[in-house]
C-alpha cells in the first residue's frame, strides 16, 4: 500500500461523496501511471498467476507474440497463456515450463513477423514474488533480432582483421605484373626515341606488338588479382529464408550430374527423410555445394565416387560431401580455407574461403577430414531453427 492508501484506509466511511471521488481519481491515476510505464517498456512483460493466467500484459508483449485474441481482452480470459499463443513453439515452451514448475528459464525463438520477415525473440521466465511468496510467473520478452545482426557484423569485422595478411599477399602479387609492364613500356619508349633520332622509322611492327601484348596480358592479370581480392574481402550478404535443404541439394546435384558422368565419377546420394527447413540463402548455398563438388572433381581426375549425404543430429543438420580422390596431407588441409591457398596451377585459392564465409553466414560450421591417397570428407553443420525442431518432434524441452 502507498502512503496515501494507508492514510485513507479506515477513514473511508467518514468521507463525503466528493472526497470519495477524489480518492478514486488518485488511485486511478496511480494505476494509469503504472500502465503507461509498462507500455513504454521495450521489453514485453506478461505477469501470470500460478495457473499461468494473464494478470497484466504490456504493449510490447502483444507486439512480439502473436495471440489468438486481441490485446485488450487478453487479461480478462481465464485461459492459460499457452492456449492464447498462436506460435506452437512458444506455446509448448510455456506449457512445459508450467508442467515442470520451472520458473527461471530462457529460450530464443524464430518468429515470422508481418511481411514474412524473420524476427528473433528471447523469452525469459522469472518467478513473480509477492509478500515473500511465489504468486506466479513473469514472462519477459526481448527482441534480439538487432543483437543477432550485430553479432553478424562483429563476425564480419573479425574476418576483416585477416585483411592485413591478405593485403600483403595481394601487394606481392601485384608487384610482378607491374614490374613487367614498366620494363616493356621502357623498351617501347627507347624504341620510339631511337626512331626519332635516326630515320624516323619505328622498329618492325611485330616487335612492337610483342611488347604491347605483354603489357596487355599483365594488365588483365592485374585486373584478375583485383577482382579476386574484392571477392575475398567483400562480406557475403546472405538473405536468409526457410528452405528444404534436400530439395535444393537434389537440384544442385542434378546440375552437376552430366559433368560428373563425363569424368567417370559415380554420384551416390543418401539424404535423410526427415529434413527440417533451414535458414539459408539459395544462391549462396548453391555456391557452397558447387565449389566443394568442383574441388572433389579435380581431386578425382581418374574417376571415383562422390557421396553426398545428409542427416539430422541433435539440433544440427549435417551435410557431408565425400570423395575418394587424391586427398591431402595434414599441412595442406590446415590451410585450405585461407584466401589464395591453392595447390593447383590455375587455381584461385578462393573457392573454400567463400564456402567458409557463407557457412558462417548460415551460423554453421564446416570441417574437413582428409587422408593422402584416400580421399576427403567435408562436413557442414547448420543449426535447425527452433520451429523446425518442433516439427521433427525431438525438441520437446531440451534446454
Ligand atoms: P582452388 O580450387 O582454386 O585451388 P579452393 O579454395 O577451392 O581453391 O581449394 C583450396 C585447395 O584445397 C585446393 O587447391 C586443394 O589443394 C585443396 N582441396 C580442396 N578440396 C579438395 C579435395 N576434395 N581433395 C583434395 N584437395 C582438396
Ligand atoms: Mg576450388
Amino acid at each position: 500500500m502507498t502512503g496515501f492508501e494507508k492514510r485513507i484506509s479506515g477513514k473511508l466511511s467518514k468521507l463525503n461523496d466528493e472526497q470519495v471521488e477524489q480518492v478514486f481519481d488518485t488511485l486511478n491515476e496511480g494505476r494509469e501511471m503504472v500502465k503507461a510505464v509498462l507500455d513504454s517498456l521495450l521489453t514485453g512483460l506478461i505477469v501470470c498467476d500460478n495457473a499461468f493466467r494473464i494478470i497484466v500484459i504490456n504493449k510490447s508483449a502483444s507486439k512480439y507474440i502473436p495471440f489468438t485474441t486481441t490485446a485488450t481482452r487478453l487479461h480478462s480470459t481465464k485461459i492459460p497463456v499457452w492456449n492464447l499463443v498462436l506460435d506452437c513453439d512458444v506455446s509448448d515452451f510455456l506449457h512445459s515450463a508450467f508442467k515442470k514448475g520451472s520458473s527461471s528459464v530462457c529460450r530464443e525463438f524464430t518468429l515470422e513477423a508481418t511481411g514474412g520477415k524473420l524476427r528473433f525473440i528471447s523469452i525469459s521466465l522469472i518467478p513473480f514474488v509477492r509478500k515473500n511468496k511465489i504468486e506466479g510467473t513473469i514472462i519477459a520478452i526481448d527482441d534480439v533480432t538487432e543483437k543477432r545482426s550485430q553479432e553478424t557484423q562483429l563476425r564480419r569485422m573479425e574476418s576483416l582483421a585477416s585483411l592485413t595478411t591478405l593485403a600483403a599477399n595481394v601487394a606481392h602479387e601485384i608487384k610482378n605484373p607491374l614490374g613487367s609492364i614498366s620494363i616493356h613500356i621502357q623498351l617501347l619508349q627507347k624504341a620510339i626515341q631511337k626512331a626519332r633520332q635516326t630515320d624516323g622509322l619505328l622498329p618492325n611492327e611485330k616487335f612492337l606488338e610483342k611488347y604491347l601484348n605483354v603489357v596487355n596480358e599483365e594488365i588483365s592479370r592485374l585486373n584478375g588479382i583485383v577482382v579476386d581480392f574484392l571477392f575475398a574481402v567483400r562480406p557475403v550478404n546472405a538473405s536468409l529464408s526457410l528452405y528444404e535443404p534436400n530439395e535444393l541439394l537434389i537440384q544442385f546435384l542434378d546440375f552437376c550430374r552430366p559433368e560428373l558422368a563425363e569424368k567417370k565419377i559415380e554420384l551416390q546420394i543418401n539424404l535423410t527423410e526427415s529434413a527440417p527447413k533451414l535458414l539459408l540463402d539459395e544462391k549462396l548455398f548453391r555456391q557452397v555445394v558447387l565449389n566443394i563438388v568442383q574441388n572433389a572433381q579435380a581431386a578425382m581426375s581418374q574417376g571415383g565416387i562422390l557421396l553426398v549425404s545428409t542427416l539430422v543430429k541433435d539440433d544440427l543438420f549435417i551435410l557431408t560431401i565425400a570423395d575418394n580422390g587424391i586427398g591431402m596431407d595434414e599441412e595442406t588441409s590446415s590451410h585450405i580455407f585461407e584466401p589464395y591457398f591453392t595447390t593447383k596451377t590455375a587455381g584461385t585459392g578462393l573457392g573454400l574461403t567463400m564456402v567458409y564465409k557463407i557457412i558462417k553466414e548460415f551460423s554453421g560450421d564446416i570441417r574437413v577430414q582428409s587422408a593422402l591417397g584416400k580421399g576427403t570428407i567435408f562436413s557442414i553443420s547448420i543449426p535447425v531453427p527452433q520451429r523446425e525442431r518442433r516439427l521433427l518432434g525431438f525438441s520437446k524441452e531440451k534446454g
